[in-house]
This record gives structure tokens, C-alpha cells and sequence, in this order.
């Protein structure tokens, strides 16, 4: 696997110029605050009707709509668990998301994907752990099935940045 393939970058999810970005959505997929909120605001309405239409989304699956005003030809709307401590299945249900939405954009033929760091704001999944779980479910998909070109976590402030860069070090030297 090329490891240059995993990209760890300091910003805004919504201006990423890749063929998919990731939402860290939640059940209704009706939009909320957070990246979600930010993804619904850069897309445009067009984003809400077509989520409307596809029922909401169970913990840890994945949905894809189009990107309408976003850079990003598609959204891959996925709904990660909320942080009870660690014993309700957040871990599982966390590394679910990631490799449920990378299989996703790989039957699409995507090449390129960003992704945010799912539950790790509202959701109150620790960082240092979704860090480490989202790296591992990369790393092990592309050793699996080397489809992508690119896939970036976009990280939205220093901790998240540092987190992420250290997990991704310590895994591939
Ligand atoms: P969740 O409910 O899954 O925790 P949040 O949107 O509250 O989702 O937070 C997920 C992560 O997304 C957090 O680390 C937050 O800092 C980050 N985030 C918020 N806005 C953006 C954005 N525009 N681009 C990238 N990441 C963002």
C-alpha cells in the first residue's frame, strides 16, 4: 500500500475538492450542527430534499447523495455512535462508519475522499481513540483493496490535527 495515499490536513471539510466528502451526520440525516450543519449550508437546500427522500440512517451505515453546490461531486452521509462511556459498542460501531462508507465510494468508483472525524464533537467520542480506529479502518481497507488515490481527514482544530498526524506516524513507520 502507498502510504502517500493518506493525508492528514488542518481545515474545512465543505471547501475540499475531492469526489466525495464525508458527513458526520445523525439518524434523520435531516441535517444538524457541527460538519453536518456546515455541509448543509455549503451544498444548498437541494442536499435536504434529496436526504428527505432516503428515510434517515441507522448507526454506523452509510448513504450517498449528490454535492450539489459543494466542490465535492458526492456526500457520503454516515451516522456514528454517541460516546457512553465505551461499553455500548462505540468502538465497533465507529470503525463500522468508516469502513461502510470507504465500500461505499468504492462501488461508486470514487477515487478521492475526505473525511472529518466522525463523533468526536457532539457525539463526545474521545479523539485519541476515533483516531485511531479511523486510521486502522483505512490503512486496513486500502492493504485489502487499493481503489483510492487519495483519502484526507480534515481536521477542524489543533488537537484533532495532532491526534490523527501522531496515529497516522506511528502506523506506517
Ligand atoms: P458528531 O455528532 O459525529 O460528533 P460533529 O459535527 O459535532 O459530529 O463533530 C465531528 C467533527 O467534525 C468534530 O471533530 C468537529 O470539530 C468537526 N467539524 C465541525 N465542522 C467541520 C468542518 N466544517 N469541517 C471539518 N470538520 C468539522
Amino acid at each position: 500500500m502507498d502510504k502517500q495515499i493518506i493525508k492528514i490536513i488542518k481545515g474545512d471539510i465543505t471547501e475540499q475538492k475531492v469526489d466525495v466528502i464525508v458527513n458526520a451526520a445523525n439518524n434523520s440525516l435531516l441535517g444538524g450542527g457541527g460538519v453536518d450543519g456546515a455541509i448543509h449550508k455549503a451544498a444548498g437546500p437541494k442536499l435536504l430534499e434529496e436526504c428527505r427522500a432516503l428515510n434517515g440512517c441507522p448507526t454506523g451505515e452509510a448513504k450517498i447523495t449528490h454535492g450539489y453546490d459543494l466542490p465535492a461531486k458526492w456526500v457520503i452521509h454516515t451516522v456514528g455512535p454517541v460516546w457512553h462511556g465505551g461499553n455500548n459498542d462505540e468502538d465497533k460501531m465507529l470503525a463500522k462508519c468508516y469502513r461502510n462508507c470507504l465500500k461505499l465510494a468504492a462501488e461508486k468508483g470514487i477515487k478521492t475522499i475526505a473525511f472529518p472525524s466522525i463523533s468526536t464533537g457532539a457525539y463526545h467520542f474521545p479523539i485519541q481513540r476515533a483516531a485511531e480506529i479511523a486510521i486502522n479502518e483505512v490503512i486496513d481497507f486500502l492493504e485489502e483493496k487499493p481503489v483510492f488515490e487519495k483519502i484526507v481527514f480534515v481536521c477542524f482544530n489543533d488537537e484533532a490535527y495532532s491526534n490523527f498526524s501522531r496515529t497516522l506516524d506511528e502506523r506506517i513507520k
